[in-house]
């Protein structure tokens, strides 16, 4: 593939511009502050200092995480994507010269890897359990290959590819090679990219490779922590237990007899990318089929209402089905980053809009409030329910914050966010033979050709906050006959299209959750898609203990949340009668451009109890309730005005 071959995709989208000059003007700047420790943070990131060691500019000590090489990558890729939207000779200035610093870094031999050139050159890839060397080697690739896509500059691509070819000749089956794989996966979505570019076939064997080792017995783990003496890395949680809990990184059993999501969630969604990417340019059906299978335990079992994925802080992990609770929630907003794209590569596979219903909802809720709206703050913990009083002293909650942090000693996720709303353009659309699938209500104009013509597709809306999308089709001048396949969300049940005015019947034309719009298209032909978006009640599985009882508000793609700001304190005695309905307004804080939610809701209180003092009391305490009208917002703009108590499950009485 060369940079002109790219689909030509051009958002214009008025929710989306707002979020895109943000991260253009503020986010990207920002981190680029926080990169060199001039943000007044708790933890400094030291990211760029690293390098300037290891490529011998400074002298000291490397600080920081043994995956903090990602930050600086991250960020570059985050700039790619900019770069290639518009060009900012000053930005590609500075990107050009910390890729200078990273090829000054890397050594002789292809490696590259500031915390063991640093401080432990000789033991370097000893420790591939623990130790993120491939991980970061990973998101350095990506970075590469977003930067060579965007400028067509190759010194970026160089350097990875100098790397991938020293790792391609440490590992492997042969003599001398070391028949590893990373414990943190993300390389093999990398590589994946990284083949799509070159057409170098030895780096899909890679990713195949790692792929393949992944499970496999002996252990491999376990031989080289034998073999390096019993060392381990991180003692957060005993001596070797991310080298003990195999299950941890997704390596207690070959990846095509995993059959339940488990583990830390944003190395089981990076893996699962890597694998359906290879699945679907493979053809390997073995390896489609345990993707679905993880994609359907995850989505059906353990998947936040907000799309947020991961139960606990301990290993930051999934637990077991159905155990969703809501204020010890980690779901960390890499982690719904990651099933984003996972949710693209499957769609790739078989575009069924199950696939971009689960991506809308990590995207539009999760990935979105993991940012404040100021482009500054960030969440890595998003819970489902906050109550500020109870966050200090408590180990439960540890990593769970009321408002957005500045920036973290473990900074993945903000690059995570800045990367993928940069790259919205290739979660939009897919073309697949002559259908041409519409994922997202994103405005814009594509390029296509179809029909062996070009084509051009306008698609205007006011989503997510009204459902009505327009789309009108031009160039192309004798015409041509293909399907464009308009995905129809789960959350809306009363869909309707026309074509040039006149209403489509949909039955017919709906399967796996697409309408398939199949005719002879002509320049100037429209189509208006009609999503109506009702205020609507979610209710949960009947096992999730967490939530019986309850509901949660959803409007479109959004969900929503109760806001102490807008409720008063104690949002736990706030209840939604079965029988309430709402109200929609505009022009409320913090988002006035959002549509917010109002229902006729009660209070339940019990002055009689209060006024004893006891904490616990016999006999009969009828409690009391008192109307109360209840504000809801959407859950993205939640902690966008100071701390506060919040909560999306609301209890229904
Ligand atoms: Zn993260």
């Amino acid at each position: 593939m060369t940079v002109q071959d790219l689909p030509r995709i051009r958002l214009d989208d008025p929710f989306w511009n707002a979020y895109r000059q943000l991260i253009r003007e503020v986010v990207i700047p920002y981190q680029w502050e926080a990169l060199n420790d001039r943000v007044d943070a708790a933890e400094p990131s030291h990211a760029l200092d690293n390098f300037r060691i290891a490529a011998g500019q400074r002298q000291g000590e490397h600080h920081g995480m043994v995956f903090q090489d990602s930050d600086v990558t991250k960020w570059l890729e985050a700039v790619a994507y900019q770069l290639a939207q518009a060009p900012d000779p000053a930005l590609e200035a500075t990107a050009d010269e910390v890729i200078a610093l990273i090829g000054a870094a890397q050594q002789p031999d292809g490696y590259l890897n500031t915390y063991f050139t640093v401080k432990a050159p000789a033991a370097r890839w000893t420790n591939l359990a623990e130790c993120h060397e491939l991980y970061c080697a990973g998101h350095l690739i990506e970075a590469a290959v977003a930067y060579y896509q965007a400028t067509g500059k190759t010194a970026l691509l160089d350097i990875a590819r100098r790397l991938t070819d020293h790792i391609d000749q440490v590992f492997g089956p042969g003599p001398g090679q070391l028949p590893g794989y990373p414990g943190h996966p993300e390389i093999e979505l990398a590589l994946m990219r990284l083949y799509e570019v070159t057409d170098e076939p030895r780096y899909l064997a890679l990713c195949r490779y790692f792929i393949e080792q992944r499970g496999q017995q002996p252990h491999y783990y376990d031989a080289e922590y034998e073999r390096r003496g019993r060392t381990f890395h991180w003692p957060s949680h005993g001596p070797a237990w991310m080298i003990k809990d195999k299950a941890y990184s997704q390596a207690h059993a070959p990846v095509l007899k995993q059959d339940k999501a488990v583990g830390h969630a944003v190395r089981l969604l990076y893996l699962y990318t890597g694998v359906a990417h290879l699945a679907q340019l493979t053809g390997d059906a073995e390896q489609a089929t345990a993707c679905r299978r993880i994609w359907d335990n995850l989505t059906q079992r353990q998947l936040y209402v907000t799309g947020g994925v991961g139960a606990q802080s301990h290993g930051e992990s999934l637990t077991c089905d159905f155990d969703l609770p809501n204020d010890t929630a980690y779901a960390e907003t890499c982690a719904s980053v990651a099933l984003v794209m996972f949710a693209r590569r499957l769609l790739e596979l078989s575009p069924e809009g199950r696939y971009a219903d689960v991506l809308e909802r990590a995207l539009y809720n999760t990935v979105l409030a993991g940012m404040a709206l100021d482009g500054r703050h960030f969440f890595y913990v998003n819970p489902l329910e906050v109550h500020p009083a109870t966050l200090a002293g408590s180990h439960r909650y540890d990593h769970v914050h009321a408002v957005r942090q500045r920036w973290f000693g473990c900074a993945c996720c903000p690059p995570n966010i800045a990367r993928l709303l940069g790259a919205l353009e290739d979660y939009v659309y897919l073309q697949r033979e002559d259908s041409l699938y519409v994922h997202l209500y994103v405005g814009g104009d594509l390029d296509f050709i179809m029909a062996g013509q070009r084509w051009q597709l306008r698609q205007r809306s006011d989503y997510p906050w009204q459902g009505r999308i327009g789309f009108e089709l031009d160039g192309a001048p004798q015409g041509g006959t293909f399907a464009l396949a308009l995905r129809l969300p789960d959350w809306c049940p009363t869909p309707t299209v026309r074509i040039n005015g006149a209403p489509v019947d949909l039955a017919p034309l709906t399967r796996a959750g697409y309408c398939h719009l199949r005719r002879e298209w002509q320049a100037g032909d429209r189509v208006e898609l009609d999503l109506p978006m009702p205020a609507q009640r979610l209710r949960a599985h009947p096992q999730v203990r967490q939530l019986a009882g309850k509901v949660a508000l959803q409007r479109g793609p959004l969900v929503y949340c109760l806001e102490q700001a807008d409720n008063g304190a104690d949002l736990h005695t706030l209840s939604l009668p079965p029988t309430a309905t709402f109200q929609e307004f505009k022009g409320h804080a913090p988002l006035p451009q959002a549509v917010h939610l109002q229902a006729e809701g009660k209070r339940w209180e019990a002055p009689d109890h209060t006024a004893v003092q006891a904490l616990y009391r016999q006999g009969p305490m009828p409690p009391q309730a008192t109307p109360q009208r209840l504000t809801f917002i959407p859950y993205f703009a939640w902690a966008n005005r100071g701390e506060g108590e919040m909560r999306v499950w609301v209890d229904e009485r």
